[in-house]
């Protein structure tokens, strides 16, 4: 499948025509062209035309930019005729946008949605693919998001040890970048390892102006050095990375500094830039071994957090098998590699100073730099963040072309994860909370007029309470409370599985509300997993209400196949099937993924496009 691959920065374009199979990510890939467009909108902007020749242009916009670098990948007509999908990058995809997707103006207005969580990337990026699909209107455009990588993130590491109202209600979490080029880096590494993702555990070292660590495990990224935003971890170009938040306050209180000053020194004037007065690496390694003192130390500094990380994820995963550098750093400086890799033995990782002096790349873009007896491997990867990008859009559109070929458009099923909650009569709300009391609305529910309440209340049973369990809304005529199994435990209490609404001879349990406490009779059950879904749907899977059907979760690791899914038909529900967290945990599946029905009478096949 020929792609076209589009990388848009704050500053600079980049093109690729990428040729990749729809499986195959990154190392599969093979570049037809590239050139790149740098400098935009300033006067010393520069075209790195396919030739390899450099013209300037002085303020070349965006589009100018776009359409430029079309005519240098042979023009529209030729692209529309030979290409088959544009693969757009995209830096942040808050916790919706977790995996490659196809472009439509749903997509594009959850993008502008999350523009503030990315202000110098994503804005551009979101102008970048309406400006493409203006002039490529026929062909599909998909957005690969750099923080998809990371969506495998643990809550462990996913999380900042602030109160739950704090991180909530800010949307304060980790997410982590340079996804894509990790993610590259994984595919690279199975190449030369001859192994799958799930036999390798890789600390993958971006080093280029912006920097991260990622610790790769089986395949799934559970840890990385950047956070909510791109200024944790280490240091790089112009940011410095981890720091005491104390540091911070002092500035912001006792220094002057204000919001706005605060992230002009961190995003811009800290890092190697605020140690020796440049970005540049390969001037700080030249002043260095001039003598220059602060360039010594910057150089340290950089090595020392990276090795610091390195030794922590390997804690992380227990172990490591391969350790890898890319990204400008850690593609062309021996130096930094090999103060990263000093006292590292105790892992296994043994640095061969030949081959890391003159480390030169085979045709995957792989250079080994270890000795042949190093445990681990240590590899430098070419980044190559346009065919990942590629990899990914081209396995997005095999799915969809397979699902059009047996006619079943959508045989997959969004998943959404339950968590114990309470629905309440008004009667018990009125008992719990005060008379005539009204739920307020915290947030909507993907379930047409359903929410999840602001209001929560505590379960107490024989053997224990769990407090802060969410009551949804609207009120309901019968109180039903859905918990998990592992709940039953903490409780001391038995609650058959059950599908909502189905309440005979079901246990009660204890509710205390700020205003009361109330001792249901019955309602305690544990939800029988399901799936909402409209008439129209399930005319198009062939299934009825009440029919109990198979799903399919495909997770990375803990692949699971769930039977007893219970089909619920109606005009108002929308597709989705529903777990419980004991149950989504053991497939390893987070909220927004999606599972494939299995097709009743199939014979070998899991899902309906024989997948
Ligand atoms: P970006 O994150 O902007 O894509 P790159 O991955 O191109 O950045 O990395 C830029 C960094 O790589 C700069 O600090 C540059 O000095 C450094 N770099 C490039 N070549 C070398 C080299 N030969 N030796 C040391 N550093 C280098």
């Amino acid at each position: 499948m020929l792609v076209l691959a589009l990388n848009c920065g704050s500053s600079s374009v980049k093109m690729a025509l990428i040729e990749v199979e729809p499986r195959s990510v990154g190392a599969h890939a093979r570049r037809m062209f590239d050139a790149r467009v740098e400098g935009m909108g300033g006067a010393s902007c520069r075209v790195h035309t396919r030739d390899g020749e450099i013209r300037e242009c002085e303020g070349l916009s965006l589009r100018a930019a776009v359409s430029e670098l079309l005519e240098q990948a042979g023009g529209r007509a030729r692209i529309r005729d030979t290409v088959q999908a544009v693969a757009h990058r995209v830096v942040h995809g808050g916790g919706e946008l977790v995996r490659p997707t196809l472009i439509d103006e749903t997509s594009l207005s959850t993008l502008d949605s999350i523009a503030a969580l990315a202000p110098l990337h994503n804005p551009p990026a979101a102008a970048a693919i309406r400006i493409c699909r203006e002039l490529l209107p026929e062909l599909p455009h998909v957005a690969v998001f750099d923080t998809a990588f990371h969506a495998t993130l643990p809550p462990r590491a996913r999380e900042y040890a602030l109160p739950r109202e704090v991180t909530e209600r800010f949307g304060i979490r980790r997410y982590g970048f340079h996804g894509t080029s990790h993610a590259h880096v994984l595919s690279a590494a199975c190449v030369h390892m001859n192994a799958t993702p799930q036999e390798l555990r890789i600390i993958s070292c971006h080093l280029g102006n912006g920097a991260s660590v990622a610790a790769i495990e089986y395949g799934r990224s559970v840890e990385t050095s950047m956070g909510m935003t791109p200024l944790e971890g280490l240091v790089m170009g112009t940011r410095c990375g981890d720091i005491d938040p104390g540091v911070l306050l002092h500035l912001l209180q006792s220094a002057g500094f204000d919001a706005s000053a605060l992230d002009e020194l961190l995003n811009s004037r800290a890092g190697l830039t605020g140690l020796t007065g440049t970005n540049d690496m390969r001037e700080i390694e030249r002043r260095a071994a001039r003598g220059d003192e602060h360039c010594r130390l910057a150089i340290t500094l950089y090595a020392h957090r990276i090795r610091k990380y390195i030794g922590a994820y390997a804690a992380v995963m227990g172990g490591v098998e391969v350790i890898a550098f890319t990204g400008g750093v850690g593609e062309n400086s021996a130096l930094v590699r090999h103060r990263c890799m000093q006292r590292l033995d105790f892992l296994g990782a043994v640095l061969d100073e030949d081959a890391n002096r003159d480390a030169g790349f085979d045709e995957f873009g792989v250079a080994c730099i270890s000795e042949e007896y190093s445990r681990t491997r240590l590899l430098v990867v070419r980044a190559d963040e346009e065919s990942a990008i590629a990899g990914d859009a081209a396995e997005l559109l095999a799915r969809r072309d397979a699902d059009r070929a047996t006619g079943m458009a959508s045989a997959r099923i969004p998943v959404a994860i339950s968590a114990r909650h309470a629905h309440l009569s008004q009667a018990t709300i009125d008992r719990l909370f005060g008379p005539g009391y009204v739920l307020r609305q915290r947030a909507a529910l993907s379930q047409p007029g359903q929410f999840a309440a602001q209001e929560s209340v505590a379960l107490i049973g024989p053997g224990g309470r769990i407090d802060g369990v969410r009551v949804l809304g609207p009120p309901r005529v019968h109180d039903q409370i859905e918990i998990s199994r592992t709940d039953e435990f903490t409780l001391g209490v038995d609650a058959p599985v059950r599908i909502s609404g189905d309440l005979l001879n079901t246990p009660g349990i204890t509710l205390e509300g700020p205003r009361g406490r109330v001792t249901l009779p019955n309602g305690l059950i544990s939800a029988r997993r399901h799936i909402h879904m409209s008439p129209e749907d399930a005319a198009l899977f062939g299934v009825r209400d009440c029919d109990t059907v198979q799903v399919k979760l495909d997770t990375d690791g803990r692949d699971l196949i769930f039977g007893d899914v219970m089909v619920r038909v109606s005009p108002d529900f929308n597709l989705e099937m529903h777990l419980d967290t004991d149950e989504a945990n053991a497939a390893g599946v987070k909220q927004g993924d999606e599972g494939e029905l299995i097709l009743r009478g199939a014979s070998d096949a899991f899902s309906r496009d024989g997948r």
